[in-house]
């Protein structure tokens, strides 16, 4: 069985889960639930980037340690994405000693592979708390970070160890060159690809004078012990969590897709690669870099002091309509725009008026008309129509394109809808000699139905599965099979009405 190994980025144990985490995250929930969906063998990983100086200061300024820090924060997170039905396999914790030592392995075994990578250098320049890096002269607008406007640069001047990057640059061309996929979308691809013709700089691999991280295992000539830099102790996460260095059972390496905020592109697709080339290991497969989610166009981020409270938007209609709107209306592939206005047009237009309305009118008809029971299925014209959906969300899905795959999926619902008017199931109900005919149109309805409901089950797995029930589909809609959809026959099922199941008031948080 192929396995499906997909991760996404680690969050920064600094504050409060926000719709930035929360898009990326519900994004890479459909990408794996879509692949245990097509059959595969999915582990789908996310967690915490626990250390580095940003998390020491606040755990100074709350007047905690550290680790009890980060220990509330990881519960506040895990919470909220259990709320919102993500199906991760695992959790990785950055301070977790087994991530700790998976790190100190992985630079050991560059050193081995790779000597002369690793060497000491002095060096001075303004660096960013908020992005864990030193940054270059165009990086800075008014003598502070261009992501980060609210904090102040700070002058480093230490003696580190640093990493030989500039060595992979023709590695890391030709590796892009011959897998045009690695890193999507082609925006993101071609920012990167004028990055290694500019020619690439080295980087610092520790920290002088930070005790919050892990020890770099071999000390500076002075005899002095530095902690790995952030970057350097985050990005394994995605081979640590395999058991790296240990060969354990559950041995996922290489991840099929790292799934990541548009802002670390150049730490995923160039660093990344090029410490695990160090260390002689396989390259990830693809890396797709999202866009961010702006609220009256500026980004959501703590930093920049826009804020959405996550818990509210999700009270509103429930976790499963939250998870439907932000991947409808926000391209998966850039950037998009949260607004409450847009979310109450979405929520009653696609799904109460949309899917919903579809949903209650044809259980309800065939409740009324045929006891119940699903009429026999003839082939009919809306068959290749329904195939063309199917297509076409499959196609947006492999190719990460999340609003596509909805496009496609409400393409069919709206067509079922104009359907149903269209053929008026209550007037055949009245007409003598028109029993055939509304067989075939309750029959009809209850096929795209069901197709919908199997394709929107990634996107929004308590409602489609509560669809699948009130239809009478076999088993749980998670386990049925993309593959499977063309042949799908809901002949016989026997459906039963359910409440609404996107009622106009807001449901009571979930
Ligand atoms: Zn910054």
């Amino acid at each position: 069985m192929a396995e499906y190994y997909l991760t996404t980025a680690i969050d920064y144990a600094n504050g409060d889960p926000h719709l930035g985490h929360a898009f990326e995250k519900i994004g890479a929930d459909v990408i794996a639930r879509y692949h245990r969906m097509l059959g595969e063998r999915v582990w789908f990983l996310i967690g915490m980037d626990e250390h580095g100086q940003k998390v020491a200061q606040t755990a100074a300024d709350r007047g905690l340690a550290p680790q009890v820090l980060v220990d509330e924060v990881a519960e506040i997170f895990q919470a909220m994405w259990r709320r919102l039905g993500i199906s991760n396999d695992q959790f990785i914790r950055t301070t977790a000693p087994a991530h700790k030592q998976g790190v100190q392995a992985l630079i050991e075994r560059i050193f081995e592979k790779s000597p002369g990578d690793f060497y000491e250098k002095s060096y001075e320049g303004y660096y960013c708390v908020g992005c864990e890096s030193f940054k270059q002269d165009n990086e800075i607008i008014d003598g502070r970070c261009v992501l980060h406007p609210t904090r102040v640069l700070e002058w480093v001047e230490e003696r580190n160890w640093f990493f030989r990057l500039s060595r992979y640059r023709d590695f890391l061309r030709a590796h892009f060159e011959a897998h045009p996929d690695f890193l999507q979308p082609a925006s993101r691809r071609n920012e990167i690809l004028s990055l290694l013709e500019q020619g690439l700089d080295d980087v610092s691999a520790s920290r002088a004078r930070l005790a919050w991280g892990v020890p770099f295992p071999r000390p500076t000539s002075d005899g002095e012990v530095q902690t790995t830099y952030v970057w350097f102790d985050a990005l394994p996460n995605y081979l640590t969590a395999t058991g790296f260095p240990g060969v354990e059972p559950r041995q996922h390496w290489p991840a099929q897709l790292h799934v990541i905020g548009k802002d670390i592109t150049r730490f995923h697709s160039v660093i990344w690669p090029a410490m695990l080339k160090a260390a002689e290991l396989e390259l990830p497969e693809r890396i797709w870099a999202h866009g961010f989610v702006n609220l009256g166009g500026e980004r959501f981020s703590k930093s920049a002091g826009v804020k959405l409270e996550l818990s509210e938007a999700i009270d509103k209609f429930g976790p499963d309509a939250f998870r439907y709107f932000l991947l409808r209306e926000i391209p998966f592939d850039t950037d998009g725009n949260f607004s409450w206005e847009r979310f109450e047009e979405r929520y009653t237009s696609d799904l109460a008026n949309g899917y919903g309305n579809l949903a209650s009118r044809a259980i309800a008809m065939i409740e009324k008309y045929r006891e119940g029971v699903v009429p026999r299925l003839e082939r009919n014209d809306s068959y290749a129509e329904d195939l063309r959906d199917i297509a076409d969300y499959v196609d947006a899905m492999n190719d990460h394109l999340l609003h596509r795959g909805l496009e496609a999926v409400f393409h069919n619902v709206d067509n079922a809808n104009e359907y149903v008017t269209m053929q008026a199931p209550w007037k055949l109900a009245r007409e003598a000699g028109s029993a055939a005919a509304l067989d075939e149109t309750l029959a009809t309805l209850a096929r795209k139905l069901a197709i919908e409901t199997v394709l929107l089950a990634p996107f929004m797995p308590a409602k489609a599965q509560a669809v699948w029930e009130q239809l009478g589909g076999p088993g749980a809609v998670a386990d049925q099979r993309i593959a499977a959809l063309e042949r799908l026959d809901p002949s016989g099922w026997r459906v039963t009405k359910g409440a609404p199941l996107f009622p106009r008031e807001a449901p009571a948080a979930a």
